[in-house]
């Protein structure tokens, strides 16, 4: 294993994510909306950053990251899709595009539902996902660009990556999620042993992220929606929930 992901909280529920390639000792940071505990962490990593990876456009996501560039120069990675509304991007990426990490390579994955220009990273050394807004544990992003079958289609996407893929999210809300997803399908008996976990480790301060792509494709209700339309009712009823 190569490739490492640490959660950073930041704002009220976001995750930005560390990553380390080990064999390199290369640090990234993942959507940096917020300076201090980012540059703190950073700092606690040995005071290096050799990538900056933004998934999509909004404040909680990008906010820092002139901030933390101005502090750790390093290359800025975003989707060319909204390279007009990025901080300005040394490297504009779309589907199938390579970004490189120390001795590493993430594959781009273009996930377009919550924002039009939304991409994910995936590292094939250590099944690690930069998920953004698009896949949460037990939940996926709000459509606010896109429409139902577009998100669909992204995350079949992400359901076809290995198994053992470690999903870094960008936010904390699997407690709220799980409360969703018992009302859809109260009878799973992998989402209920998700939702036990779930509320011992938010009980305990812990985040529940990254969570395991095998645990989300037999618990996630947007991910066992066997197709659009019952997809696109889910959705609409996550949002009135
Ligand atoms: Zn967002
Ligand atoms: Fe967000």
């Amino acid at each position: 294993m190569t490739v490492t992901a640490q959660p950073v909280p930041i704002l009220s529920d976001n995750y930005a994510w560390l990553l380390r390639d080990d064999t390199s000792g290369a640090i990234a940071i993942v959507d940096p909306a917020e300076g201090p505990p980012i540059i703190a962490a950073i700092e606690a990593a040995g005071g290096r950053l050799d990538l900056i990876l933004l998934t999509h456009h909004h404040a909680d996501h990008i906010a820092a990251t002139d901030e933390v560039r101005a502090r750790f120069p390093a290359p800025v990675v975003g989707a060319a899709a909204d390279a007009h509304r990025l901080p300005k991007l040394d490297q504009a990426a779309k589907e199938g595009d390579e970004v490189h990490f120390g001795n590493a390579t993430a594959r781009v994955i273009d996930t377009p539902g919550h924002t039009r220009g939304q991409i994910n990273y995936f590292f094939p050394d250590g099944e690690v996902l930069l998920a953004g807004d698009t896949l949460f544990s037990l939940g996926c992003g709000r459509l606010i660009e896109g429409t139902p079958a577009e998100m669909f289609s992204s995350l079949r996407k992400l359901a076809a990556l290995p198994g053992g893929t470690k999903v870094c999210a960008g936010h904390e809300y699997t407690e709220a999620n799980a409360k969703f997803a018992l009302s859809v399908d109260p009878d799973n008996a992998a989402l209920r042993a998700m939702a036990e976990q779930v509320h011992r480790l938010r009980a305990a301060g812990q985040p529940t992220l990254p969570s395991l792509l095998a645990d989300e494709l037999k618990a996630n209700p947007f991910l066992t929606a066997p197709d659009v339309a019952t997809f696109a009712d889910r959705r609409a009823r996550k949002d009135r929930f």
